[in-house]
């Protein structure tokens, strides 16, 4: 065994990706997961493609109680990768509150038992929303980071806050690596685990993967007439399995001691900025289907175009992204193949 890693988080869509990673790369996993916002029956499905089953507990990283327990009972944890978190920006707005107590105080409660139990790294689960409207494309990771558009966009920004100043304060005993992310899309190339969310979709990806399986009716294509080429706003989509492997690159970058500091940052995306149709046009050309859809007004809070200076995660995690944009839809559309026909059975 590589060493002993806990993914909070672990059932849901990039946790499972990340754990299935890890897995195959020699760690022994522990998943903490509330269930909020995913399903039991995904630790099976790790199980299926591994061959291994990680160890799964069922609780709220808010009960300061049981994170307590759980680092007393799990012994010699190497690291920790926190995925758990509310990320719906919408809802977010709608519920501030939530957010706030879900994301930020999880987070105090993983890092005061850090300090407690001598666990020494953990990877955070963060975004390119921290820099919300660049103002040079490609961003890079010394961009200001701006006032945030929504409370989930600010909880982001406070917890590298929060870790930054945590692993200040334990001055060398708790490394850290914030990871921010661009767009996530795709799915395992097993077909077993994917994006799975509840009710309506509010992301672009699975809405289009439903709208070509006729559960939605139509896209609605959020405004096109920003200032892009074709008028539709621009993304770094990133596969999800090559997001899954920056992580464990990450973990393997602290575990061997060569962090340059005690806490870093990465931008996690392929350098590549699509558009709205642009990832219609792949969903077509992977999926053989014509998709139904219409160009609507724009969408509050949606920036205009993002795409990531991936030079420093290449060169320091020496990571980089492999997978296209048709891999991505190719894979999302496989999953929602998968998923529709199992609920038939
Ligand atoms: N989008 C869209 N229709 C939808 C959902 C999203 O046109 O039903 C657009 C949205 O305006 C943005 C892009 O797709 O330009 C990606 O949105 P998503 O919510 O997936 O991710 P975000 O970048 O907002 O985190």
């Amino acid at each position: 065994m590589k060493g002993k890693i806990l993914v909070t988080g672990g059932t849901g869509y990039i946790g499972s990706h990340t754990v299935v990673e890890l897995i195959e790369q020699g760690y022994e996993v522990v998943i903490v997961d509330n269930l909020s916002n995913s399903e039991r029956e995904v630790v099976d499905r790790i199980e299926k493609i591994t061959g291994v089953k990680p160890k799964f507990y069922e609780f709220d990283l808010k009960d300061q109680l049981k994170v307590d327990q759980l680092f007393a009972t799990e012994t010699g944890i190497n690291g920790i990768i926190h995925f758990a978190a509310s990320k719906a920006v919408g809802e977010s707005v709608q519920m501030p509150l939530v957010y706030y107590r879900n994301n930020l105080v999880s987070l105090v409660n993983l890092l005061e038992a850090m300090q407690k139990y001598n666990v020494p790294n953990i990877v955070f689960s963060s975004s390119c929303t921290v820099y919300g409207q660049p103002d040079k494309l490609p961003v890079d990771e010394s961009a200001p980071i701006k006032p945030a558009e929504s409370p989930y966009g600010y909880t982001k920004q406070v917890c590298e806050n929060i870790l930054r100043d945590s692993i200040r304060a334990f001055a060398g005993s708790v490394h850290g690596i914030a990871l921010r992310y661009f767009n996530p899309i795709g799915a395992h190339p097993s077909g077993l685990i994917g994006e799975l969310p509840r009710g309506v979709p509010n992301n672009l990806m699975p809405y289009i993967t439903q709208t070509g399986y006729g559960i939605r009716e139509q896209l609605s294509v959020f405004g096109d007439d920003y200032n892009t080429p074709d008028g539709s706003c621009i993304r770094d989509y990133i596969h999800v399995v090559d997001l899954a492997k920056a992580h464990i690159v990450a973990i393997n970058r602290m575990i061997s001691g060569k962090n340059k500091a005690d806490f870093e940052m990465f931008n996690i995306g392929t350098g590549n900025g699509y558009s709205v149709f642009d990832i219609i046009k792949s969903f077509e050309r992977t999926s053989g289907k014509k998709l139904n859809y219409k160009v609507v007004g724009r969408r509050a809070g949606d920036i205009e175009q993002i795409w990531a200076d991936t030079t420093i995660a290449n060169n320091e995690l020496g990571w980089k992204a492999q997978l296209t944009i048709d891999d991505m839809t190719r894979s999302a559309w496989q999953w929602e193949l998968n998923c529709r026909e199992k609920m038939q059975k």
